[in-house]
């Protein structure tokens, strides 16, 4: 539906995350599956528009909602959202605190060794993630998104390119 729609990307838009992210919260206090949330950041994307062009920004930005929606699209029940921006978000149902990291490191991964030059010579593209886990750290939403968006700025002070899912000591690059 397109009031949920993101128009550029095609992914959901914040709107519609908010509310299955409550909705998902709800269910784990009744006894449903537990949550990984990651936000995720693309690294210097202004650099990417001036060095390149708004347009060559805007075909990321679509590359990365298609990647991230098959991130979701892997879990029964997952989402993927562009927040911001540059910003986007995924909840992945039935993802416990040990399989988080792994499921978002897949990811950045694919961001970073991907061949960016079929939308321009020269391009590289990086994103760092925070995700947080639910129960584990936390189970109201608020809180939830305000330690991801703290480890998201964690993995950006600890020179991008990185998920960071806990202590700021547990990295991987
Ligand atoms: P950092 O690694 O710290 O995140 O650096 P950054 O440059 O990504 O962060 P900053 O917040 O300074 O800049 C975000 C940039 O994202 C600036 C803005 O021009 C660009 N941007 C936001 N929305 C869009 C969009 O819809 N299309 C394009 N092409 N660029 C966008
Ligand atoms: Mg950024
Ligand atoms: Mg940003």
């Amino acid at each position: 539906m397109l009031a949920e729609q993101d128009p550029l990307t095609g992914l959901y838009n914040r709107r519609y995350v908010d509310a299955q992210l409550s909705l998902a919260l709800m269910r784990l206090r009744d006894g449903g599956p537990e949550l990984a949330i990651a936000m995720i950041d693309l690294d210097h994307f202004k650099r990417v528009n001036d060095r390149f062009s708004h347009e060559v920004g805007d075909d990321v930005l679509r590359e990365l909602g298609e990647l991230l929606s098959r991130c979701a699209d892997a879990v029964r029940g997952g989402v993927a959202a562009r927040i911001g921006g540059e910003e986007f978000l995924v909840i992945l149902p039935g993802t416990d605190r040990a399989a988080a990291r792994t499921c978002f490191e897949a990811p950045r991964r694919e961001i970073a060794d991907r061949d960016w030059a079929p939308i321009a010579a020269g391009l590289a593209v990086t994103a760092s993630i925070g995700v947080v886990s639910a129960p584990g750290d936390g189970q109201r939403s608020s809180a939830l998104l305000r330690l991801a968006d703290e480890r998201l700025y964690a993995a950006k002070a600890a020179g991008r390119n990185i998920v960071i899912a806990d202590g700021a000591d547990e990295t991987s690059r």
